[in-house]
Formats: C-alpha cells, sequence, structure tokens
C-alpha cells in the first residue's frame, strides 16, 4: 500500500480550518481508494514570524523537501502588516516558492455546474462547461527582479531568461497536449522587451509540440477577452505578474474565489497545493469559510503529485454533487442548505 508523507502549512486566518476541512477529505479518500497517509505540520507566515522571528523557518523548508507533498492554507493578516517588507508573512510564500524550485502555478478556472448562477458572466458567454487552466510562472519576473528606492523614487525590474520562459512553456505545452491541444500564450511584447523574448522563446519551443495550436495575445486584450468570450480559452501560459492578475480574474468568471484551487509544480514529484484565495481575515474564526478550494487543490495534489487520478475525480466529483444542496455562505443560493465551513467538509467525506 502506498504511503504518502504530506506537511501541513496551515498559516494565518481561516488557513487551519480549511486545511482541516482538506485534511479530513483526504483522509476518507486514502480510506476509499487504498492508501494511506502520513502528516507532519510546519510554519509559514505570520504564526511562524509570532513564534520565530521570520515568516519562513528553515525547519519548514527542510520538513516540506522531505514531503511528497505540501498542502498550504493562507498567510497573513492585518496583525503583521506593518512589518518590513522582507519579514512580512506574504515574503514567506515567495521564500517557500523559490526554495522548493516551484516555478510553475496551475490555476484551474472551472465552473461547477450548480454554481453557474454565481458567475457575474451571462450564461450564453460562459457555455456548459467553462474550463480554462492558467499556467503562471511563479519564481521569476518582476516579483523577483532588482527592485529598490531613494528618496522620490522606486523601481522593481522585470527579467525574463530564455532557460526559465522555456521551462514554463513545455509545462503549458504538455498540459495543453493532456487537453485541448490549445495553447494562447500572453504577454505585452508590443511595449516590453522582455515580453518579446517570452513570445520568442514560446514560439521556439512549440516546435517540439506540432499538434498544439498556439496563438499569442497581449495581456490587455487577454483581461478583455476572459470575460467577453472565455470559451474561446483552453490552457492559457503567462508571466508572473500577468498570471496573478488573470487567474484572479478568471476566478470571478468561475463565481467565488472560495472555489478555486492552484497547484505549484517543480518539474518533479513534490508539489505545493492551495486555494488561491487568501487568509480572509473578515471571516477567519466564525467557522463560515468555504474549504472547497482548498478541498479541491488535495484533489489536484492526488492528480499531479500523487498519481492517484481516480481519487482526484472522486473529489471533485463529491464536491460536484454536494454543491446541488449545500452551501458555505459566500456562494449561498435562496433553497438551499447554508452550511459551515465543518458541515461542507462533513458532506463531502460523506459523499465520497
Ligand atoms: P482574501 O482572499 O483573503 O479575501 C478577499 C475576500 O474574499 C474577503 O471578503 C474574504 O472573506 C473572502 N474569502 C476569501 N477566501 C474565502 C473563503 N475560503 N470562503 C469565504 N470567503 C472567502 O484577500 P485579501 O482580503 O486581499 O487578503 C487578506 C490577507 O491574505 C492579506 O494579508 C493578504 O496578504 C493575504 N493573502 C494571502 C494569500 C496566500 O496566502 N496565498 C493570497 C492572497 C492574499
Amino acid at each position: 500500500m502506498e504511503n504518502y508523507k504530506i506537511t501541513l502549512l496551515k498559516g494565518d486566518g481561516i488557513g487551519p480550518e480549511i486545511v482541516n476541512q482538506a485534511v479530513k477529505v483526504l483522509d476518507k479518500a486514502a480510506e476509499k481508494f487504498n492508501f494511506t497517509v502520513e502528516y507532519d505540520e510546519a510554519l509559514l507566515g505570520g504564526c511562524a514570524i509570532d513564534a520565530t522571528g521570520v515568516p519562513l523557518p528553515e525547519e519548514t523548508v527542510a520538513k516540506c523537501k522531505a514531503s511528497d507533498s505540501v498542502i498550504l492554507g493562507a498567510v497573513g493578516g492585518p496583525k503583521w502588516d506593518n512589518q518590513p517588507g522582507n519579514n512580512r508573512p506574504e515574503a514567506g510564500l515567495l521564500g517557500i516558492r523559490g526554495a522548493l524550485g516551484l516555478f510553475a502555478n496551475l490555476r484551474p478556472s472551472v465552473i461547477f455546474g450548480p454554481l453557474k448562477s454565481a458567475s457575474p458572466i451571462k450564461d450564453e458567454i460562459i457555455g456548459d462547461n467553462m474550463d480554462i487552466m492558467i499556467v503562471r510562472e511563479l519564481t521569476g519576473g518582476i516579483y523577483f527582479g532588482e527592485r529598490g528606492r531613494d528618496d522620490s523614487s522606486a523601481w522593481d525590474t522585470e527579467k525574463y531568461s530564455v532557460a526559465e520562459v522555456e521551462r514554463i512553456a513545455r509545462v503549458a505545452f504538455d498540459m495543453a497536449m493532456k487537453r485541448n491541444k490549445k495553447l494562447t500564450s500572453v504577454d505585452k511584447a508590443n511595449v516590453l522587451e522582455s515580453s518579446r523574448l517570452w513570445r520568442q522563446t514560446v514560439i521556439n519551443v512549440s516546435k517540439d509540440y506540432p499538434e498544439v495550436e498556439l496563438n499569442h495575445m497581449y495581456v490587455d486584450n487577454c483581461a478583455m477577452q476572459l470575460v467577453r468570450n472565455p470559451k474561446q480559452f483552453d490552457v492559457i501560459v503567462t508571466s508572473n505578474i500577468f498570471g496573478d492578475i488573470l487567474s484572479d480574474e478568471a476566478s470571478m468568471i468561475a463565481g467565488s474565489i472560495g472555489m478555486l484551487a492552484s497547484a505549484s509544480l517543480s518539474g518533479g514529484k513534490l508539489g505545493l497545493y492551495e486555494p488561491i484565495h487568501g487568509s480572509a481575515p473578515d471571516i477567519a474564526g466564525k467557522g463560515i469559510a468555504n474549504p472547497l478550494a482548498t478541498i479541491l487543490s488535495v484533489a489536484m495534489m492526488l492528480r499531479y503529485s500523487l498519481a492517484q487520478p481516480e481519487a482526484a475525480e472522486a473529489i471533485e466529483a463529491a464536491v460536484a454533487k454536494v454543491l446541488e444542496t449545500s452551501r458555505t455562505p459566500d456562494i449561498y443560493e435562496e433553497g438551499l442548505t447554508k452550511v459551515s465551513c465543518e458541515e461542507m467538509g462533513d458532506l463531502v467525506c460523506a459523499q465520497l
């Protein structure tokens, strides 16, 4: 029987509440699909600052590296907003991605049938099964480039190497091959030199994937097209900052930020799986957070890191079924049952 070692980084705010539900669902899936899971916990973000003075203690990196995969809740909150930039909870997030070499961030934007009415976009525009996969470069670009500040100005640098673009492009082309063989590369090549290198490199890589239909789109146009005609997209590949913004936009098309999962991959087996939303300090401790994004992140982990695709599908199907009758307050609709974070976890387990 396979045994997996999973490190839990519960983090701050609603992090512990949602990760606890995801663990419950993973345990249920393990029981059903005949594998076992061993958990270890480590500190990241505000809770790590409180306990150790830094947002990413070395022990956390070591534990994550020694595991098969990592589940992360969320970090940050008003308590730590006045920390200096390099010692904020979010610095821990960037740090762990860098330390684990997680250069590819996969963000699916999928509409679950019962949630269609939660989308702010008209039915006829989203169609029956909107399913977009955004592949975002995660360890390069302006978030990691040289930055500085003097008395009257401040600067950040967008910089990409050919090697960095090549490896993210390969992840995206491989993903396209497993889906509908359609890839949109998003850049700002009409203005930015780094985007011109991005575009040329993606074109070069495309020669190894003759079956994939590749097109290029400027980021401003893409932002517009995502709400005008989201059905045109299948896999989108883009830089760190553009991917950050576009995937949040795509998430709203899907209805709720509480529904969207993500995976960060290193090219090897180890991945970090987390919801795309933050620590939601406004609702932390109230028991009303939506745990489904974290539960769906566990499904991604089973698919991309643990080679348990059947368990992944079963979790996704259970979530879709539960949504027909029960909702947390963020996605509640009249006539359905309003449930707490914990009740939602229990319902998904029961459905599994
Ligand atoms: P947020 O995603 O935490 O919250 C935005 C809004 O969405 C809030 O009204 C919140 O209540 C709601 N929301 C988010 N997740 C929800 C869930 N699962 N169920 C129900 N409602 C949910 O974004 P923010 O308010 O901009 O940031 C709050 C803190 O989180 C900040 O400190 C920020 O830096 C941090 N943050 C962390 C991450 C991360 O850990 N990956 C990502 C984004 C923001």
